[in-house]
């Protein structure tokens, strides 16, 4: 197994709520170390570009108009399979689904207001971590 990195969002429905302290601690307990992390508000643009892929989802625009309601924390984390394990302690896409202990299960509002993205896997975490930050931002 290797040290790998991912990037993880913690969406406005969180933000809203308070609770980036208490979905920290979820990855710092899952063994994930936070090397970056900074708030910002996505832009209509940087939304749209972000969730591209989806562009011909159902789903998209409401997704879009959500993630650009409120303030987001991206982030990179960083730690043994940490695509795979941020996957399994943020939980299934659809709270209802999401297993117990997880962090959709727990705080997600909705499968689209579900508290957090994480990166899907290492290729496309590369790609999404250079989306938001540069080398010199994330700090091991
Ligand atoms: P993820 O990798 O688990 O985040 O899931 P996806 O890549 O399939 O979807 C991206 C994001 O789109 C999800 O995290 C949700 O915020 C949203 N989403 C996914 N499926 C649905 C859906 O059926 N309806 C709505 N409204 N949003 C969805």
């Amino acid at each position: 197994m290797a040290i790998e990195r991912t990037l993880s969002i913690i969406k406005p429905d969180a933000t809203r709520r308070n609770l980036t302290g208490a979905i920290n601690d979820r990855f710092e307990r899952g063994g994930l170390r936070i090397v970056a992390q900074k708030r910002l508000r996505l832009s209509q643009e940087t939304a749209e570009r972000f969730y591209a892929v989806h562009a011909e989802r159902p789903f998209y625009r409401s997704l879009v108009s959500f993630m650009v309601s409120g303030p987001v924390v991206v982030q990179v984390l960083e730690g043994e399979s940490a695509v795979a394990k941020n996957r399994e302690v943020m939980g299934a896409t659809d709270p209802a689904k999401a297993a117990a202990g997880t962090i959709r299960k727990d705080f997600a509002e909705s499968i689209e207001a579900n508290s957090v993205h994480g990166s899907d896997s290492p290729e496309n975490a590369a790609q999404e971590i250079a989306f938001f930050f540069a080398g010199t931002e994330i700090c091991p």
